[in-house]
Order: structure tokens, then C-alpha cells, then sequence
């Protein structure tokens, strides 16, 4: 006999009722939503039932998961491990964080150096050079796209620097090129003015 494991995301199910129509033993009427019968609540959305099913049974509990129009109902072979039906659990089940960054307050300057990033109009091309010390460039990157240049700076030149350092040369870079393309001014740590056209 399968044993088998329901996943029951209530959040996500819209209530058509249509797992109760084909499976009335595990499916039962809970307002505008269903109920899975002996479903273990693991937490605010989610339920889960794990039981040995005949296989009569088995087929059942399957179509019945099948039929849910928003797959809100996975099937999974505890023994096998294959996942029969697959579930699309709502976001409250993995983590949602809003984003939070208060640049005044929490900007740390990275003590390897600093990057000075300019375009060259003339030969359509974007400039980046990295200061270890003050005023004193031991690096210069010229290319064409944000792309080949810090895949250069990262993986072959291997600068050493904070990921939020490079986060900032990422957006940096595309600022500059989206400058270049649409022949607006770029100033470095400004954000792009469209109406400023050069
Ligand atoms: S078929 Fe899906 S959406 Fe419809 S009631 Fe059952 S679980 Fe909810």
C-alpha cells in the first residue's frame, strides 16, 4: 500500500470544490474554501495529511489533487519520494521580506578603494577606474557593456571587494551605459535626468 502525503495550501485554492467532487472522502466544505480531513496544520496556510492509501484509494486522492484548477493540492510518494502532483504553495510558506536600506545612516565606504566610472562618448565607451588609495588609480576598465566589464573586474582582475561594493559597480555601469545609448549626461552617484540630453 502507497503511503502517501497531501499537501494542502488553503491559501491558494479558490474554492470551486471540484477536489470534493472527485475525492469526498478527503475533501470537505469549509466556507468558501475546503477543508482536508485529518490535515495537520503546519502553519498559517498550509495543511498536510500522511497516510498509507490502498490503491483504489491512491488513485483517488491523486485525481483528486489533479483537478484543483490552481494547484492547491501536491501528492507526494513518502516511500519513493516522487512528487505525483505538484503544489504552487502561496508566499507566505517561503520568506517575503520588504527591503530596507537607509543610505545616509547605514553607507560604509569599503576600505580596499573606490571606484571612479565615467563614459567616453567619442569612442562609445564606458571607463571604469579603481582607487586603492586616494587620487591614485591602480586600475582601469574600458568596455563596451556593463556585463564584460565586471565579469573582467570580478573574474579575471579578482578585485577584492565587499558584495555590496559590487552591487554598487553593477548599478553604476548600467546607469552609465543607458547614458551612453540615450545620450543623456552620467554623473556618478546621481540618478539619470532624461530630460538632460548632451
Ligand atoms: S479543487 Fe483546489 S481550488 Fe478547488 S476547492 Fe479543491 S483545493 Fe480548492
Amino acid at each position: 500500500m502507497p503511503k502517501l502525503r497531501i499537501k494542502f495550501d488553503k491559501k491558494t485554492c479558490i474554492g470551486n470544490k471540484a477536489c470534493m467532487a472527485v475525492d469526498s472522502e478527503r475533501w470537505v466544505n469549509s466556507e468558501d474554501k475546503v477543508d482536508l480531513v485529518g490535515g495537520e496544520k503546519i502553519n498559517e496556510n498550509i495543511y498536510v495529511l500522511e497516510k498509507e492509501f490502498n490503491e483504489e484509494e491512491s488513485k483517488i486522492v491523486i485525481e483528486g489533487a489533479e483537478v484543483c484548477p490552481v494547484n492547491a493540492i501536491g501528492i507526494v510518494n513518502v516511500d519513493s519520494g516522487e512528487e505525483i502532483v505538484k503544489v504552487e504553495v502561496s508566499e507566505e510558506e517561503s520568506k517575503v521580506v520588504e527591503a530596507s536600506y537607509d543610505d545616509e545612516k547605514e553607507f560604509q565606504l569599503d576600505e580596499k578603494g573606490y571606484f571612479l566610472i565615467k563614459v567616453n562618448r567619442e569612442n562609445k565607451k564606458i571607463e571604469v577606474a579603481f582607487c586603492e588609495k586616494p587620487n591614485e588609480i591602480s586600475l582601469t576598465v574600458k568596455g563596451d557593456n556593463p556585463l564584460e566589464i565586471y565579469q573582467t573586474i570580478i573574474n579575471k582582475e579578482k578585485l577584492e571587494i565587499r558584495k555590496d561594493h559590487y552591487a554598487y559597480l553593477g548599478r553604476e555601469l548600467q546607469k552609465a551605459y543607458t547614458a551612453l545609448r540615450e545620450n543623456i549626461e552620467y554623473v556618478q552617484d546621481d540618478e539619470l535626468d532624461f530630460s538632460n540630453k548632451v
